[in-house]
């Protein structure tokens, strides 16, 4: 019984090893990271960002419907109405990344697409409070993003001068192509 053991655990080692031996003849699949960075996909859920306009006012115009959409409760935002006109101030946006499961409720809630995707996943810390984001973080990750998604708009960047670009047909993910050539022939933005 032992020897059987012992014979097939031989075996099984001897397969393992024959994976080894053949892996570096099909090519290295794995990314020296933190030294080689993946790319990945434009549609990404890595983390959240707030997207500002190239004159720095916010895209979002306080309408809360975001923070209703979370299932996680996770979104904090206040506003005062705007003593200039109509509308709101947006004064508080707080998001707690440690306790939000990347659902993108929110961006998909977001009727001016102010709240995206990103696909920053570097946020790992010791220090949990970190994850605990303000505007001011949320802000910042919008200006540093490459790109970033949100269904209303798809794909979108900023171009050298800091303006909204948004991502050509065929840069936009597939499903995402066909819905903005259909609205595109129907002339809506
Ligand atoms: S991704 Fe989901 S859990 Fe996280 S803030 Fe948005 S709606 Fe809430
Ligand atoms: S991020 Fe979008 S959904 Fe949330 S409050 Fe601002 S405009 Fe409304």
């Amino acid at each position: 019984m032992i020897l059987k053991d012992v014979l097939g655990a031989l075996r099984d080692i001897g397969k393992g090893m024959a994976v080894v031996q053949r892996a570096p003849r099909k090519g290295v699949a794995t990314k020296l990271y933190p030294y080689e960075l993946p790319e990945l996909p434009p549609v990404s859920c890595q983390s959240l960002a707030l997207i500002t306009e190239a004159d720095g006012s916010d895209r979002c115009i306080s309408c809360l419907l975001c923070e209703k959409a979370c299932p996680s409760q996770v979104i904090v935002i206040e506003r005062k109405r705007n003593p200039d006109g109509k509308g709101f101030v947006l004064e508080r946006f707080d998001i707690d990344l440690v306790n939000c499961m990347y659902c993108a409720a929110c961006v998909e809630a977001c009727p001016v697409s102010a709240i995206v995707t990103i696909g920053d996943f570097e946020l790992s810390t010791y220090d949990l409070q970190t994850l605990k984001a303000d505007k001011e973080f949320l802000d910042a990750q919008g200006r540093r993003a490459k790109q970033w998604y949100s269904p209303k708009h798809g794909v979108e960047y900023r171009d050298e001068h800091g303006s909204i670009v948004r991502a050509p047909l065929a840069e936009q993910p597939g499903g995402e192509a066909a819905r903005l050539e259909a609205k595109a022939e129907e002339g809506k933005p």
